[in-house]
Formats: C-alpha cells, sequence, structure tokens
C-alpha cells in the first residue's frame, strides 16, 4: 500500500496519521513480519491492522546456486502459482531481476517464458515482495543495488501494478531505492513507455529491439507487428531522458539470423539518431528451441562495427546459465504441476 491509503486505514481506525509512517518504516526498513511486532503502535491499532491486512514474506520454495555466484529464487504465490527471480552479482553490484507476470503474452520467439503463456499478472505485493524474498538469500555483507525488470512477463503490460510498485520502491516513505538504479525492460508498448518516464523520473528505461527490419522483428517479437519499428524508435527519440542518461537497447544474438555485418551496419543507422547504447545478450537456449547463439567471434565483430560507428555497444555475459538462469530461461510452469 501507499502512504496515502495507510493513512486512510489509520484515521479510519480513528488514529493520527504519523502511525502511517511508522507502520511502512517497520514494513520496508525493519522488515516486519507481523503486526504483534509493532511495539510502538498503539495495542487497538496493532489488533485492528491484525484483523483486516496481512504482512509478511513470500515464500520461497526452492533456491539453486550457479557456480558463478547467481542465485535463482523460485517464489509461490498464495495461489499456488510460481515465479522466479534472480539474485545476481557482480563486482560491487547485486542485480535482482524480477519478474513481473505469471508467464507472459508477448510471444517472443526465443523466450522460455512466453511458452508459459500468460497466466496472471502480478500484484504489487507480490511484485516487491520478491526484494524481501531476496534479501533472505543474500551473503553476508550483500546488499541489493539494483533493480531491473527483466524477468518473467512484460512490465509494461501490467502497468498499473508495476506503476504502485515503483511507487513503493521509489518513495522515502516505501523502500527508498533510487530510481536511477532501476530498469524498466519493456518488448516495446509505446503509450505505456511514455506515461512511465512521466509518472517516474529517471527510472532506466530498456527496449528489446532484437531485429533491424520489420520482417524479422514481427517474427522474433510479435509484437512488432502493433508497434513497428520505425514507431518504436520514433518514441523513443521523444523519451524525456534525462541529461546524461541513455536509452539501452537489447539485442539478443541469434546465429544466422539476426547476427550479420549487414544487421549492425543497419542497427547503426537505426540507433544513430538517439541517445542509446546497446546491449548484446548471447542467447540462452532451452528445452523446445530451435534457435542458436551466435558464436563469440560473431558477437564481436557485430560489437566491433557498433563501436567503430561510435555507439556504446556492451556484451552482457550470461549468468547462471547452468541452473537455467539465464535471460529467457526463466519458465515456472513445470514447478506447479509437481
Ligand atoms: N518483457 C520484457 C522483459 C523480460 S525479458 C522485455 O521483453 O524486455 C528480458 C530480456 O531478456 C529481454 O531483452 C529479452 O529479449 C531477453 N531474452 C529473452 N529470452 C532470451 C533468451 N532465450 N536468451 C537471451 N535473452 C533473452
Amino acid at each position: 500500500m501507499t502512504v496515502d491509503e495507510v493513512e486512510q486505514v489509520v484515521a479510519d481506525a480513528g488514529e493520527r496519521r504519523f502511525r502511517a509512517r511508522q507502520i511502512l518504516h517497520w514494513a520496508h526498513a525493519r522488515g516486519a513480519e507481523s503486526f504483534d511486532t509493532m511495539l510502538d503502535l498503539p495495542a487497538a491499532l496493532r489488533a485492528h491492522l491484525k484483523h483486516r491486512f496481512t504482512i509478511g514474506m513470500p515464500a520461497t520454495s526452492v533456491v539453486s546456486r550457479a557456480a558463478d555466484g547467481t542465485r535463482k529464487l523460485l517464489i509461490r504465490l498464495a495461489d499456488g502459482e510460481e515465479i522466479e527471480s534472480v539474485i545476481i552479482p557482480a563486482d560491487k553490484r547485486v542485480t535482482l531481476c524480477m519478474s513481473s507476470q505469471v508467464g507472459c503474452a508477448m510471444a517472443c520467439e526465443f523466450c522460455a517464458t512466453a511458452r508459459m503463456g500468460l497466466h496472471r499478472n502480478l500484484t504489487a505485493s507480490e511484485i516487491v515482495g520478491q526484494i524481501f524474498a531476496a534479501r533472505r538469500e543474500l551473503d553476508r555483507g550483500e546488499e541489493l543495488t539494483n533493480f531491473v525488470f527483466m524477468g518473467m512477463g512484460e512490465p509494461l503490460a501490467n502497468y498499473p501494478r508495476l506503476i504502485r510498485t515503483l511507487t513503493i520502491m521509489t518513495s522515502e516513505w516505501g523502500m527508498n531505492i533510487s530510481p536511477r538504479r532501476i530498469t524498466v525492460s519493456t518488448v516495446g508498448l509505446i503509450p505505456a513507455m511514455e506515461r512511465l518516464l512521466a509518472e517516474i523520473p529517471g527510472v532506466n528505461l530498456a527496449v528489446s529491439l532484437h531485429a533491424t527490419t520489420n520482417e524479422l522483428r514481427s517474427r522474433l517479437a510479435p509484437i512488432n507487428q502493433r508497434y513497428p519499428l520505425e514507431d518504436l524508435l520514433a518514441a523513443c527519440r521523444n523519451l524525456p531522458i534525462k541529461r546524461r542518461s541513455r536509452i539501452m537497447f537489447e539485442y539478443v544474438m541469434l546465429a544466422g539470423v539476426n547476427d550479420s555485418i549487414a544487421d549492425a551496419r543497419r542497427l547503426l543507422k537505426l540507433l544513430a539518431p538517439l541517445r542509446a547504447k546497446i546491449n548484446l545478450i548471447f542467447y540462452n537456449p532451452f528445452e523446445g528451441s530451435t534457435l542458436n547463439t551466435s558464436p563469440r567471434a560473431a558477437v564481436e565483430a557485430f560489437q566491433a562495427i557498433l563501436k567503430n560507428g561510435n555507439l556504446t555497444a556492451t556484451i552482457r555475459e550470461s549468468r547462471g546459465l547452468d541452473i537455467a538462469a539465464a535471460c529467457g530461461q526463466l519458465y515456472a510452469e513445470q514447478h506447479t504441476a509437481a
């Protein structure tokens, strides 16, 4: 809940408004798992809250740990559905990869989550809950520093819950996380992209591009039929991106599909008018997929062309491959049957 909502609850219980911030401090800063522990609240208010609301952590059913320190959490929701979140330590950063939906409706050809179809949207409490669940799995001295919506689902297809989540994450009465540390990754839902940056200024945007022609992009990411490349890039050009900040474009490298020198040249042309950087991602295979990842040499040649054209191009190393925790491998449905 937001502070306004909790203030209303508190007022309805006949208590002073400042109690709302006290409750939220217990929840977010101190990680309280029950109202009983909130000892500086009047007993009557604690009882009132206990009868009407729930506070607590999601249950983590399985945590797998990869050789590289990446941890994948399988989180069980109240209705039995399951989602995955991934903790990715790298140098001084510890990034949490968060899910926004159970499954996904976007049907991208190269993504395991797409195979589930969309089961349902996550609530804001289920999305925020992933942060609490992840904190439980941190090693001593570790702290989450970055948050990316690159797990299961299309965050902008769950727009109201995403905004509620980001509000809770970034508000000083909530988790007090700087929006600069949060990245929302989208397949390119144009109207929601524009609204997002207006509502949560400073949040980072990542756009999954993957192709340089409408023909190929429509095959890889069918939403391109609704929001074609030229519209997507035009919208990106007009987004209110903060000074010294850039839109990140993601590009999954698929052998013989989108990884040619000609693709790299077209990409350079498409992104030249934008404040952009590009992240090349090794394709991570999953069961039942027929695509192959580009060899490292091809990815590096592709990167070299972009760099020569003055585009910042990085290669995303796949993390947690051995536990199927890498990009595009999140698929929790098999576990629900068990
Ligand atoms: N729906 C959002 C966020 C989830 S996907 C989006 O499309 O951006 C997060 C990133 O993982 C996207 O860039 C997506 O294209 C990439 N991805 C999906 N499947 C992948 C796979 N099998 N290998 C590598 N990256 C993949």
